[in-house]
């Protein structure tokens, strides 16, 4: 099984998007593992290409990749102070006013960062908590104040313009660097970029930015083809049957390995990055079967992440979206790098 992560498309992805926001630090999430792709590969090379700051979404998270990077590096942790962590080497974003209360007293002169809820209803301090702490956490210079859009990637929804006049009412006059954008922000125009702009899926290839280099492809290996004729059954509960003589190549990986089972006779598996071949049967735990008679070889690898099926298209093809198809991907891959 063989799962390529291209370093320099993903920094070229994270260089392509920083340029988009020119007057603000481009920082990078590395949250879920780099979103499945290997944090402890991903952030020492954005760190080696320049990128100073880091989100991810747990204190442990943090503590794992705090030591692969330099002192300089700031690893900001999204679920803020979460009683009982160790955020020694962290900057928490403080969610409430409970958060800021606790890092203020057991932190105190250590940086942190705040984050207010602008009307996704998810994380962040809402306006009139703000307003009743604002004096006293400006007076500790936090090392940026953040929101985050729930709306980014559908440029014309309204949320869109309705969360920026919040974050402006709530952050205009503060002096304190400021962060709205995620990948989906960034592309909505400098209105949105403020101070640091913070992407995550656009440096690992996907949507929603559509002109991103492809950094993931998955190859895996055929263990075994037969031929079954006409009539016969493929796989689990019998739910593929072949209207024609075929021939079958199973593969090596499955739903344990992130493959989502919603693929069952939907997806496809390139020969050589260019020929579908469909999938048929149910994706099993460690398996999937797939029709490969058209082909006039017999295949001994196919290709589910690839240029000619991008994370986005199979996405679509198993009901949901880039992000899950990433960070689905499972520990039982040999990761390369290039
Ligand atoms: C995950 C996350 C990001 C990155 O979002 P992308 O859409 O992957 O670019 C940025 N900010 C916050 C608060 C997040 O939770």
């Amino acid at each position: 099984m063989g799962l390529q992560i291209d370093i320099q498309a993903m920094l070229a992805n994270h260089a392509a998007l920083a340029a988009q926001a020119p007057g603000a630090r481009a920082a990078a999430v590395v949250k879920a593992d780099a979103y499945g792709l290997g944090a402890d590969k991903v952030a020492p090379a954005l760190y080696a290409a320049g990128v100073r700051d880091f989100f991810v979404a747990l204190a442990r998270e943090g503590r794992a990749i705090r030591p692969l990077l330099p002192d300089d590096a700031r690893i900001n942790v999204l679920s803020g102070h979460m009683e009982g962590e160790d955020l020694t080497g962290l900057t928490p974003v403080l969610n409430s006013p409970a958060q800021f209360f606790r890092d203020r007293a057991m932190r105190p002169g250590q940086p942190f960062a705040i984050q207010l809820d602008t009307g996704m209803n998810r994380l962040g301090m809402e306006a009139p908590e703000w307003a009743a702490l604002r004096d006293e956490a400006l007076a500790a210079a936090p090392a940026f104040i953040m929101s985050h859009l729930a709306c980014a990637d559908e440029p014309d929804h309204p949320a869109n313009a309705a969360q920026l006049a919040a974050f402006r009412a709530m952050t205009d006059g503060c002096n304190v660097p400021r962060s709205l954008a995620a990948t989906g922000g960034i592309l909505l125009g400098p209105d949105y970029h403020f101070d640091l702009v913070r992407p995550g899926v656009g440096l690992y290839g996907g949507m929603p930015f559509a002109n991103a280099r492809p950094v993931v492809n998955l190859s895996l290996r055929v263990i075994q083809t037969r031929d079954v004729k006409a009539g016969e059954i493929v796989g689990y509960g019998a739910t593929w049957h072949a209207g024609r003589d075929s021939r079958i190549a199973t593969v090596d990986a499955g739903y344990a390995d992130g493959i989502l089972r919603a693929l069952s006779s939907s997806g496809a598996m390139l020969f050589a990055g260019q020929t579908a071949c469909p999938i048929v049967g149910r994706v099993s735990m460690d398996l999937i079967t797939v029709d490969v008679t058209d082909l006039r070889t017999v295949p001994d690898r196919l290709d589910l992440i690839c240029p000619r099926q991008p994370i986005d298209r199979l996405a679509d093809l198993a009901g949901t979206i880039g992000y899950e198809i990433l960070t689905a991907l499972g520990l039982r891959y040999q990761r390369t790098y290039l």
